[in-house]
């Protein structure tokens, strides 16, 4: 059981993250706001049960995600101020997916044979309540230079390995050259063929993405992101331009959406915001049923409203905006595509098969 003792606070609040050079992301993220108080009146909401929330996950939001905050109960409002509602749900494991369990080296995740997830940060740009790794997010200390190399050359160890994806955290809280740094000794391992990135820094600190940037990522081919984004108020011009920069640099960007009860749990939304991602050239890759973290069962969606919502937009949304609807079992099973559970029956035959409107069909199966 995690207890709230067993989190600690952030002590460390952007520390390490990157040089000195006063880059202007930098200097955004520097006045990330951590407590309650510094956030504007109509924001601070009923304040009093709050310490104790933000004392087991602690606030961190940046100006410009401020920026997009009109009330708390918006979409982005939701997503990152402290609610009351998390602490009815403090009492149950911190690590569902029981991670530190297939952890062989301290930022390592190895779970299936060929590909690894490699925790290169632990500091994000803004704190997601509903986050899955706020175990490790939540303190705050950035990952060292020593642990990174045990990373590395875990990898370089097992040659089965031929996939890293480059976690958090949000890799993209490294310097430019830090992260380079990591992709290039990376590349330089025979049997690792695939780089990848996942990151929401595209789309909550999208300043983060500079023409240098692109350009250092482009050395490092092949290498695919994933961005994580939940509502289309998140895609601004800001956002388009950190894709477009990204996109021109030859990487194939994806995206992750958590589906979130009260943010995105909508059929208009969801399509919504697949077609404004498709706008940007990113491809909406998996649609997450939310993992069972601390502090979100106000967020969660039961399964089959995630699989009806999958259905609906089977036919409000060209095929190339379909994400997979993926759970990820507890325990380390693993991540399962869950589909649109359109097979009703299958019978020897013939399967009934319903499709986007609810209409059933019999499909001669084996014609
Ligand atoms: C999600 C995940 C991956 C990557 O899975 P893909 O389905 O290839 O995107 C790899 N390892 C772990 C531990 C994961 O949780």
């Amino acid at each position: 059981m995690a207890s709230i003792e067993s989190i600690s606070p952030l002590r460390h609040p952007a520390r390490d993250i990157a040089d000195t050079t006063a880059a202007p992301w930098k200097s955004i993220l520097d006045k990330s706001m951590f407590h309650l108080r510094d956030l504007p009146g109509h924001l601070m909401a009923a304040g009093d049960a709050l310490d104790a929330v933000t004392d087991y996950f602690p606030m961190r939001i940046n100006p410009y995600m401020l920026g997009l905050i009109d009330t708390p109960d918006g979409p982005i409002g939701r997503q990152l101020l402290p609610r009351a509602e998390e602490l009815d749900d403090l009492d149950r494991e911190g690590d569902p997916l029981a991670e530190e369990h297939q952890s062989p080296a301290p930022q390592i995740i190895h779970r299936y044979p060929g590909r690894v997830v490699f925790l290169v940060s632990n500091q994000c740009a803004v704190h997601c309540r509903f986050c899955m790794r706020k175990r490790r997010v939540a303190d705050g200390r950035q990952v060292t230079r020593e642990s990174i190399d045990q990373g590395i050359d875990y990898i370089r160890k097992h040659p089965q390995v031929n996939e890293v994806v480059l976690s958090g955290g949000d890799p993209l809280m490294r310097s430019d050259r830090q992260l380079v740094q990591i992709l290039e000794t990376l590349r330089g391992i025979p049997h690792v063929r695939l780089l990848r990135i996942h990151s929401r820094m595209p789309v909550v600190l999208p300043q983060r993405i500079t023409p240098a940037l692109a350009g250092e990522l482009s050395r490092c081919h092949p290498l695919y992101l994933n961005l994580h984004c939940n509502h289309p108020a998140e895609i601004t011009p800001e956002v388009a331009s950190a894709c477009r920069l990204l996109a021109d640099a030859g990487m194939p960007l994806g995206s992750q959406t958590v589906l979130l009860k009260g943010v995105n749990d909508d059929v208009r939304v969801l399509q919504e915001l697949f077609e404004a991602l498709l706008q940007i050239r990113v491809r909406p890759y998996y649609l997450h049923q939310l993992d069972r973290v601390p502090g979100t069962a106000h967020f969660r969606v039961p399964v089959e409203t995630s699989v009806g919502l999958l259905r609906e937009l089977r036919g409000r949304l060209s095929g190339m905006g379909m994400p997979h609807l993926m759970v990820d079992l507890p325990g380390g099973g693993g991540k399962v595509a869950l589909g649109e559970a359109s097979v009703l029956e299958s019978g020897e035959d013939s399967w009934k098969i319903r499709n986007w409107q609810g209409h059933i069909y019999d499909y001669p199966v084996r014609q």
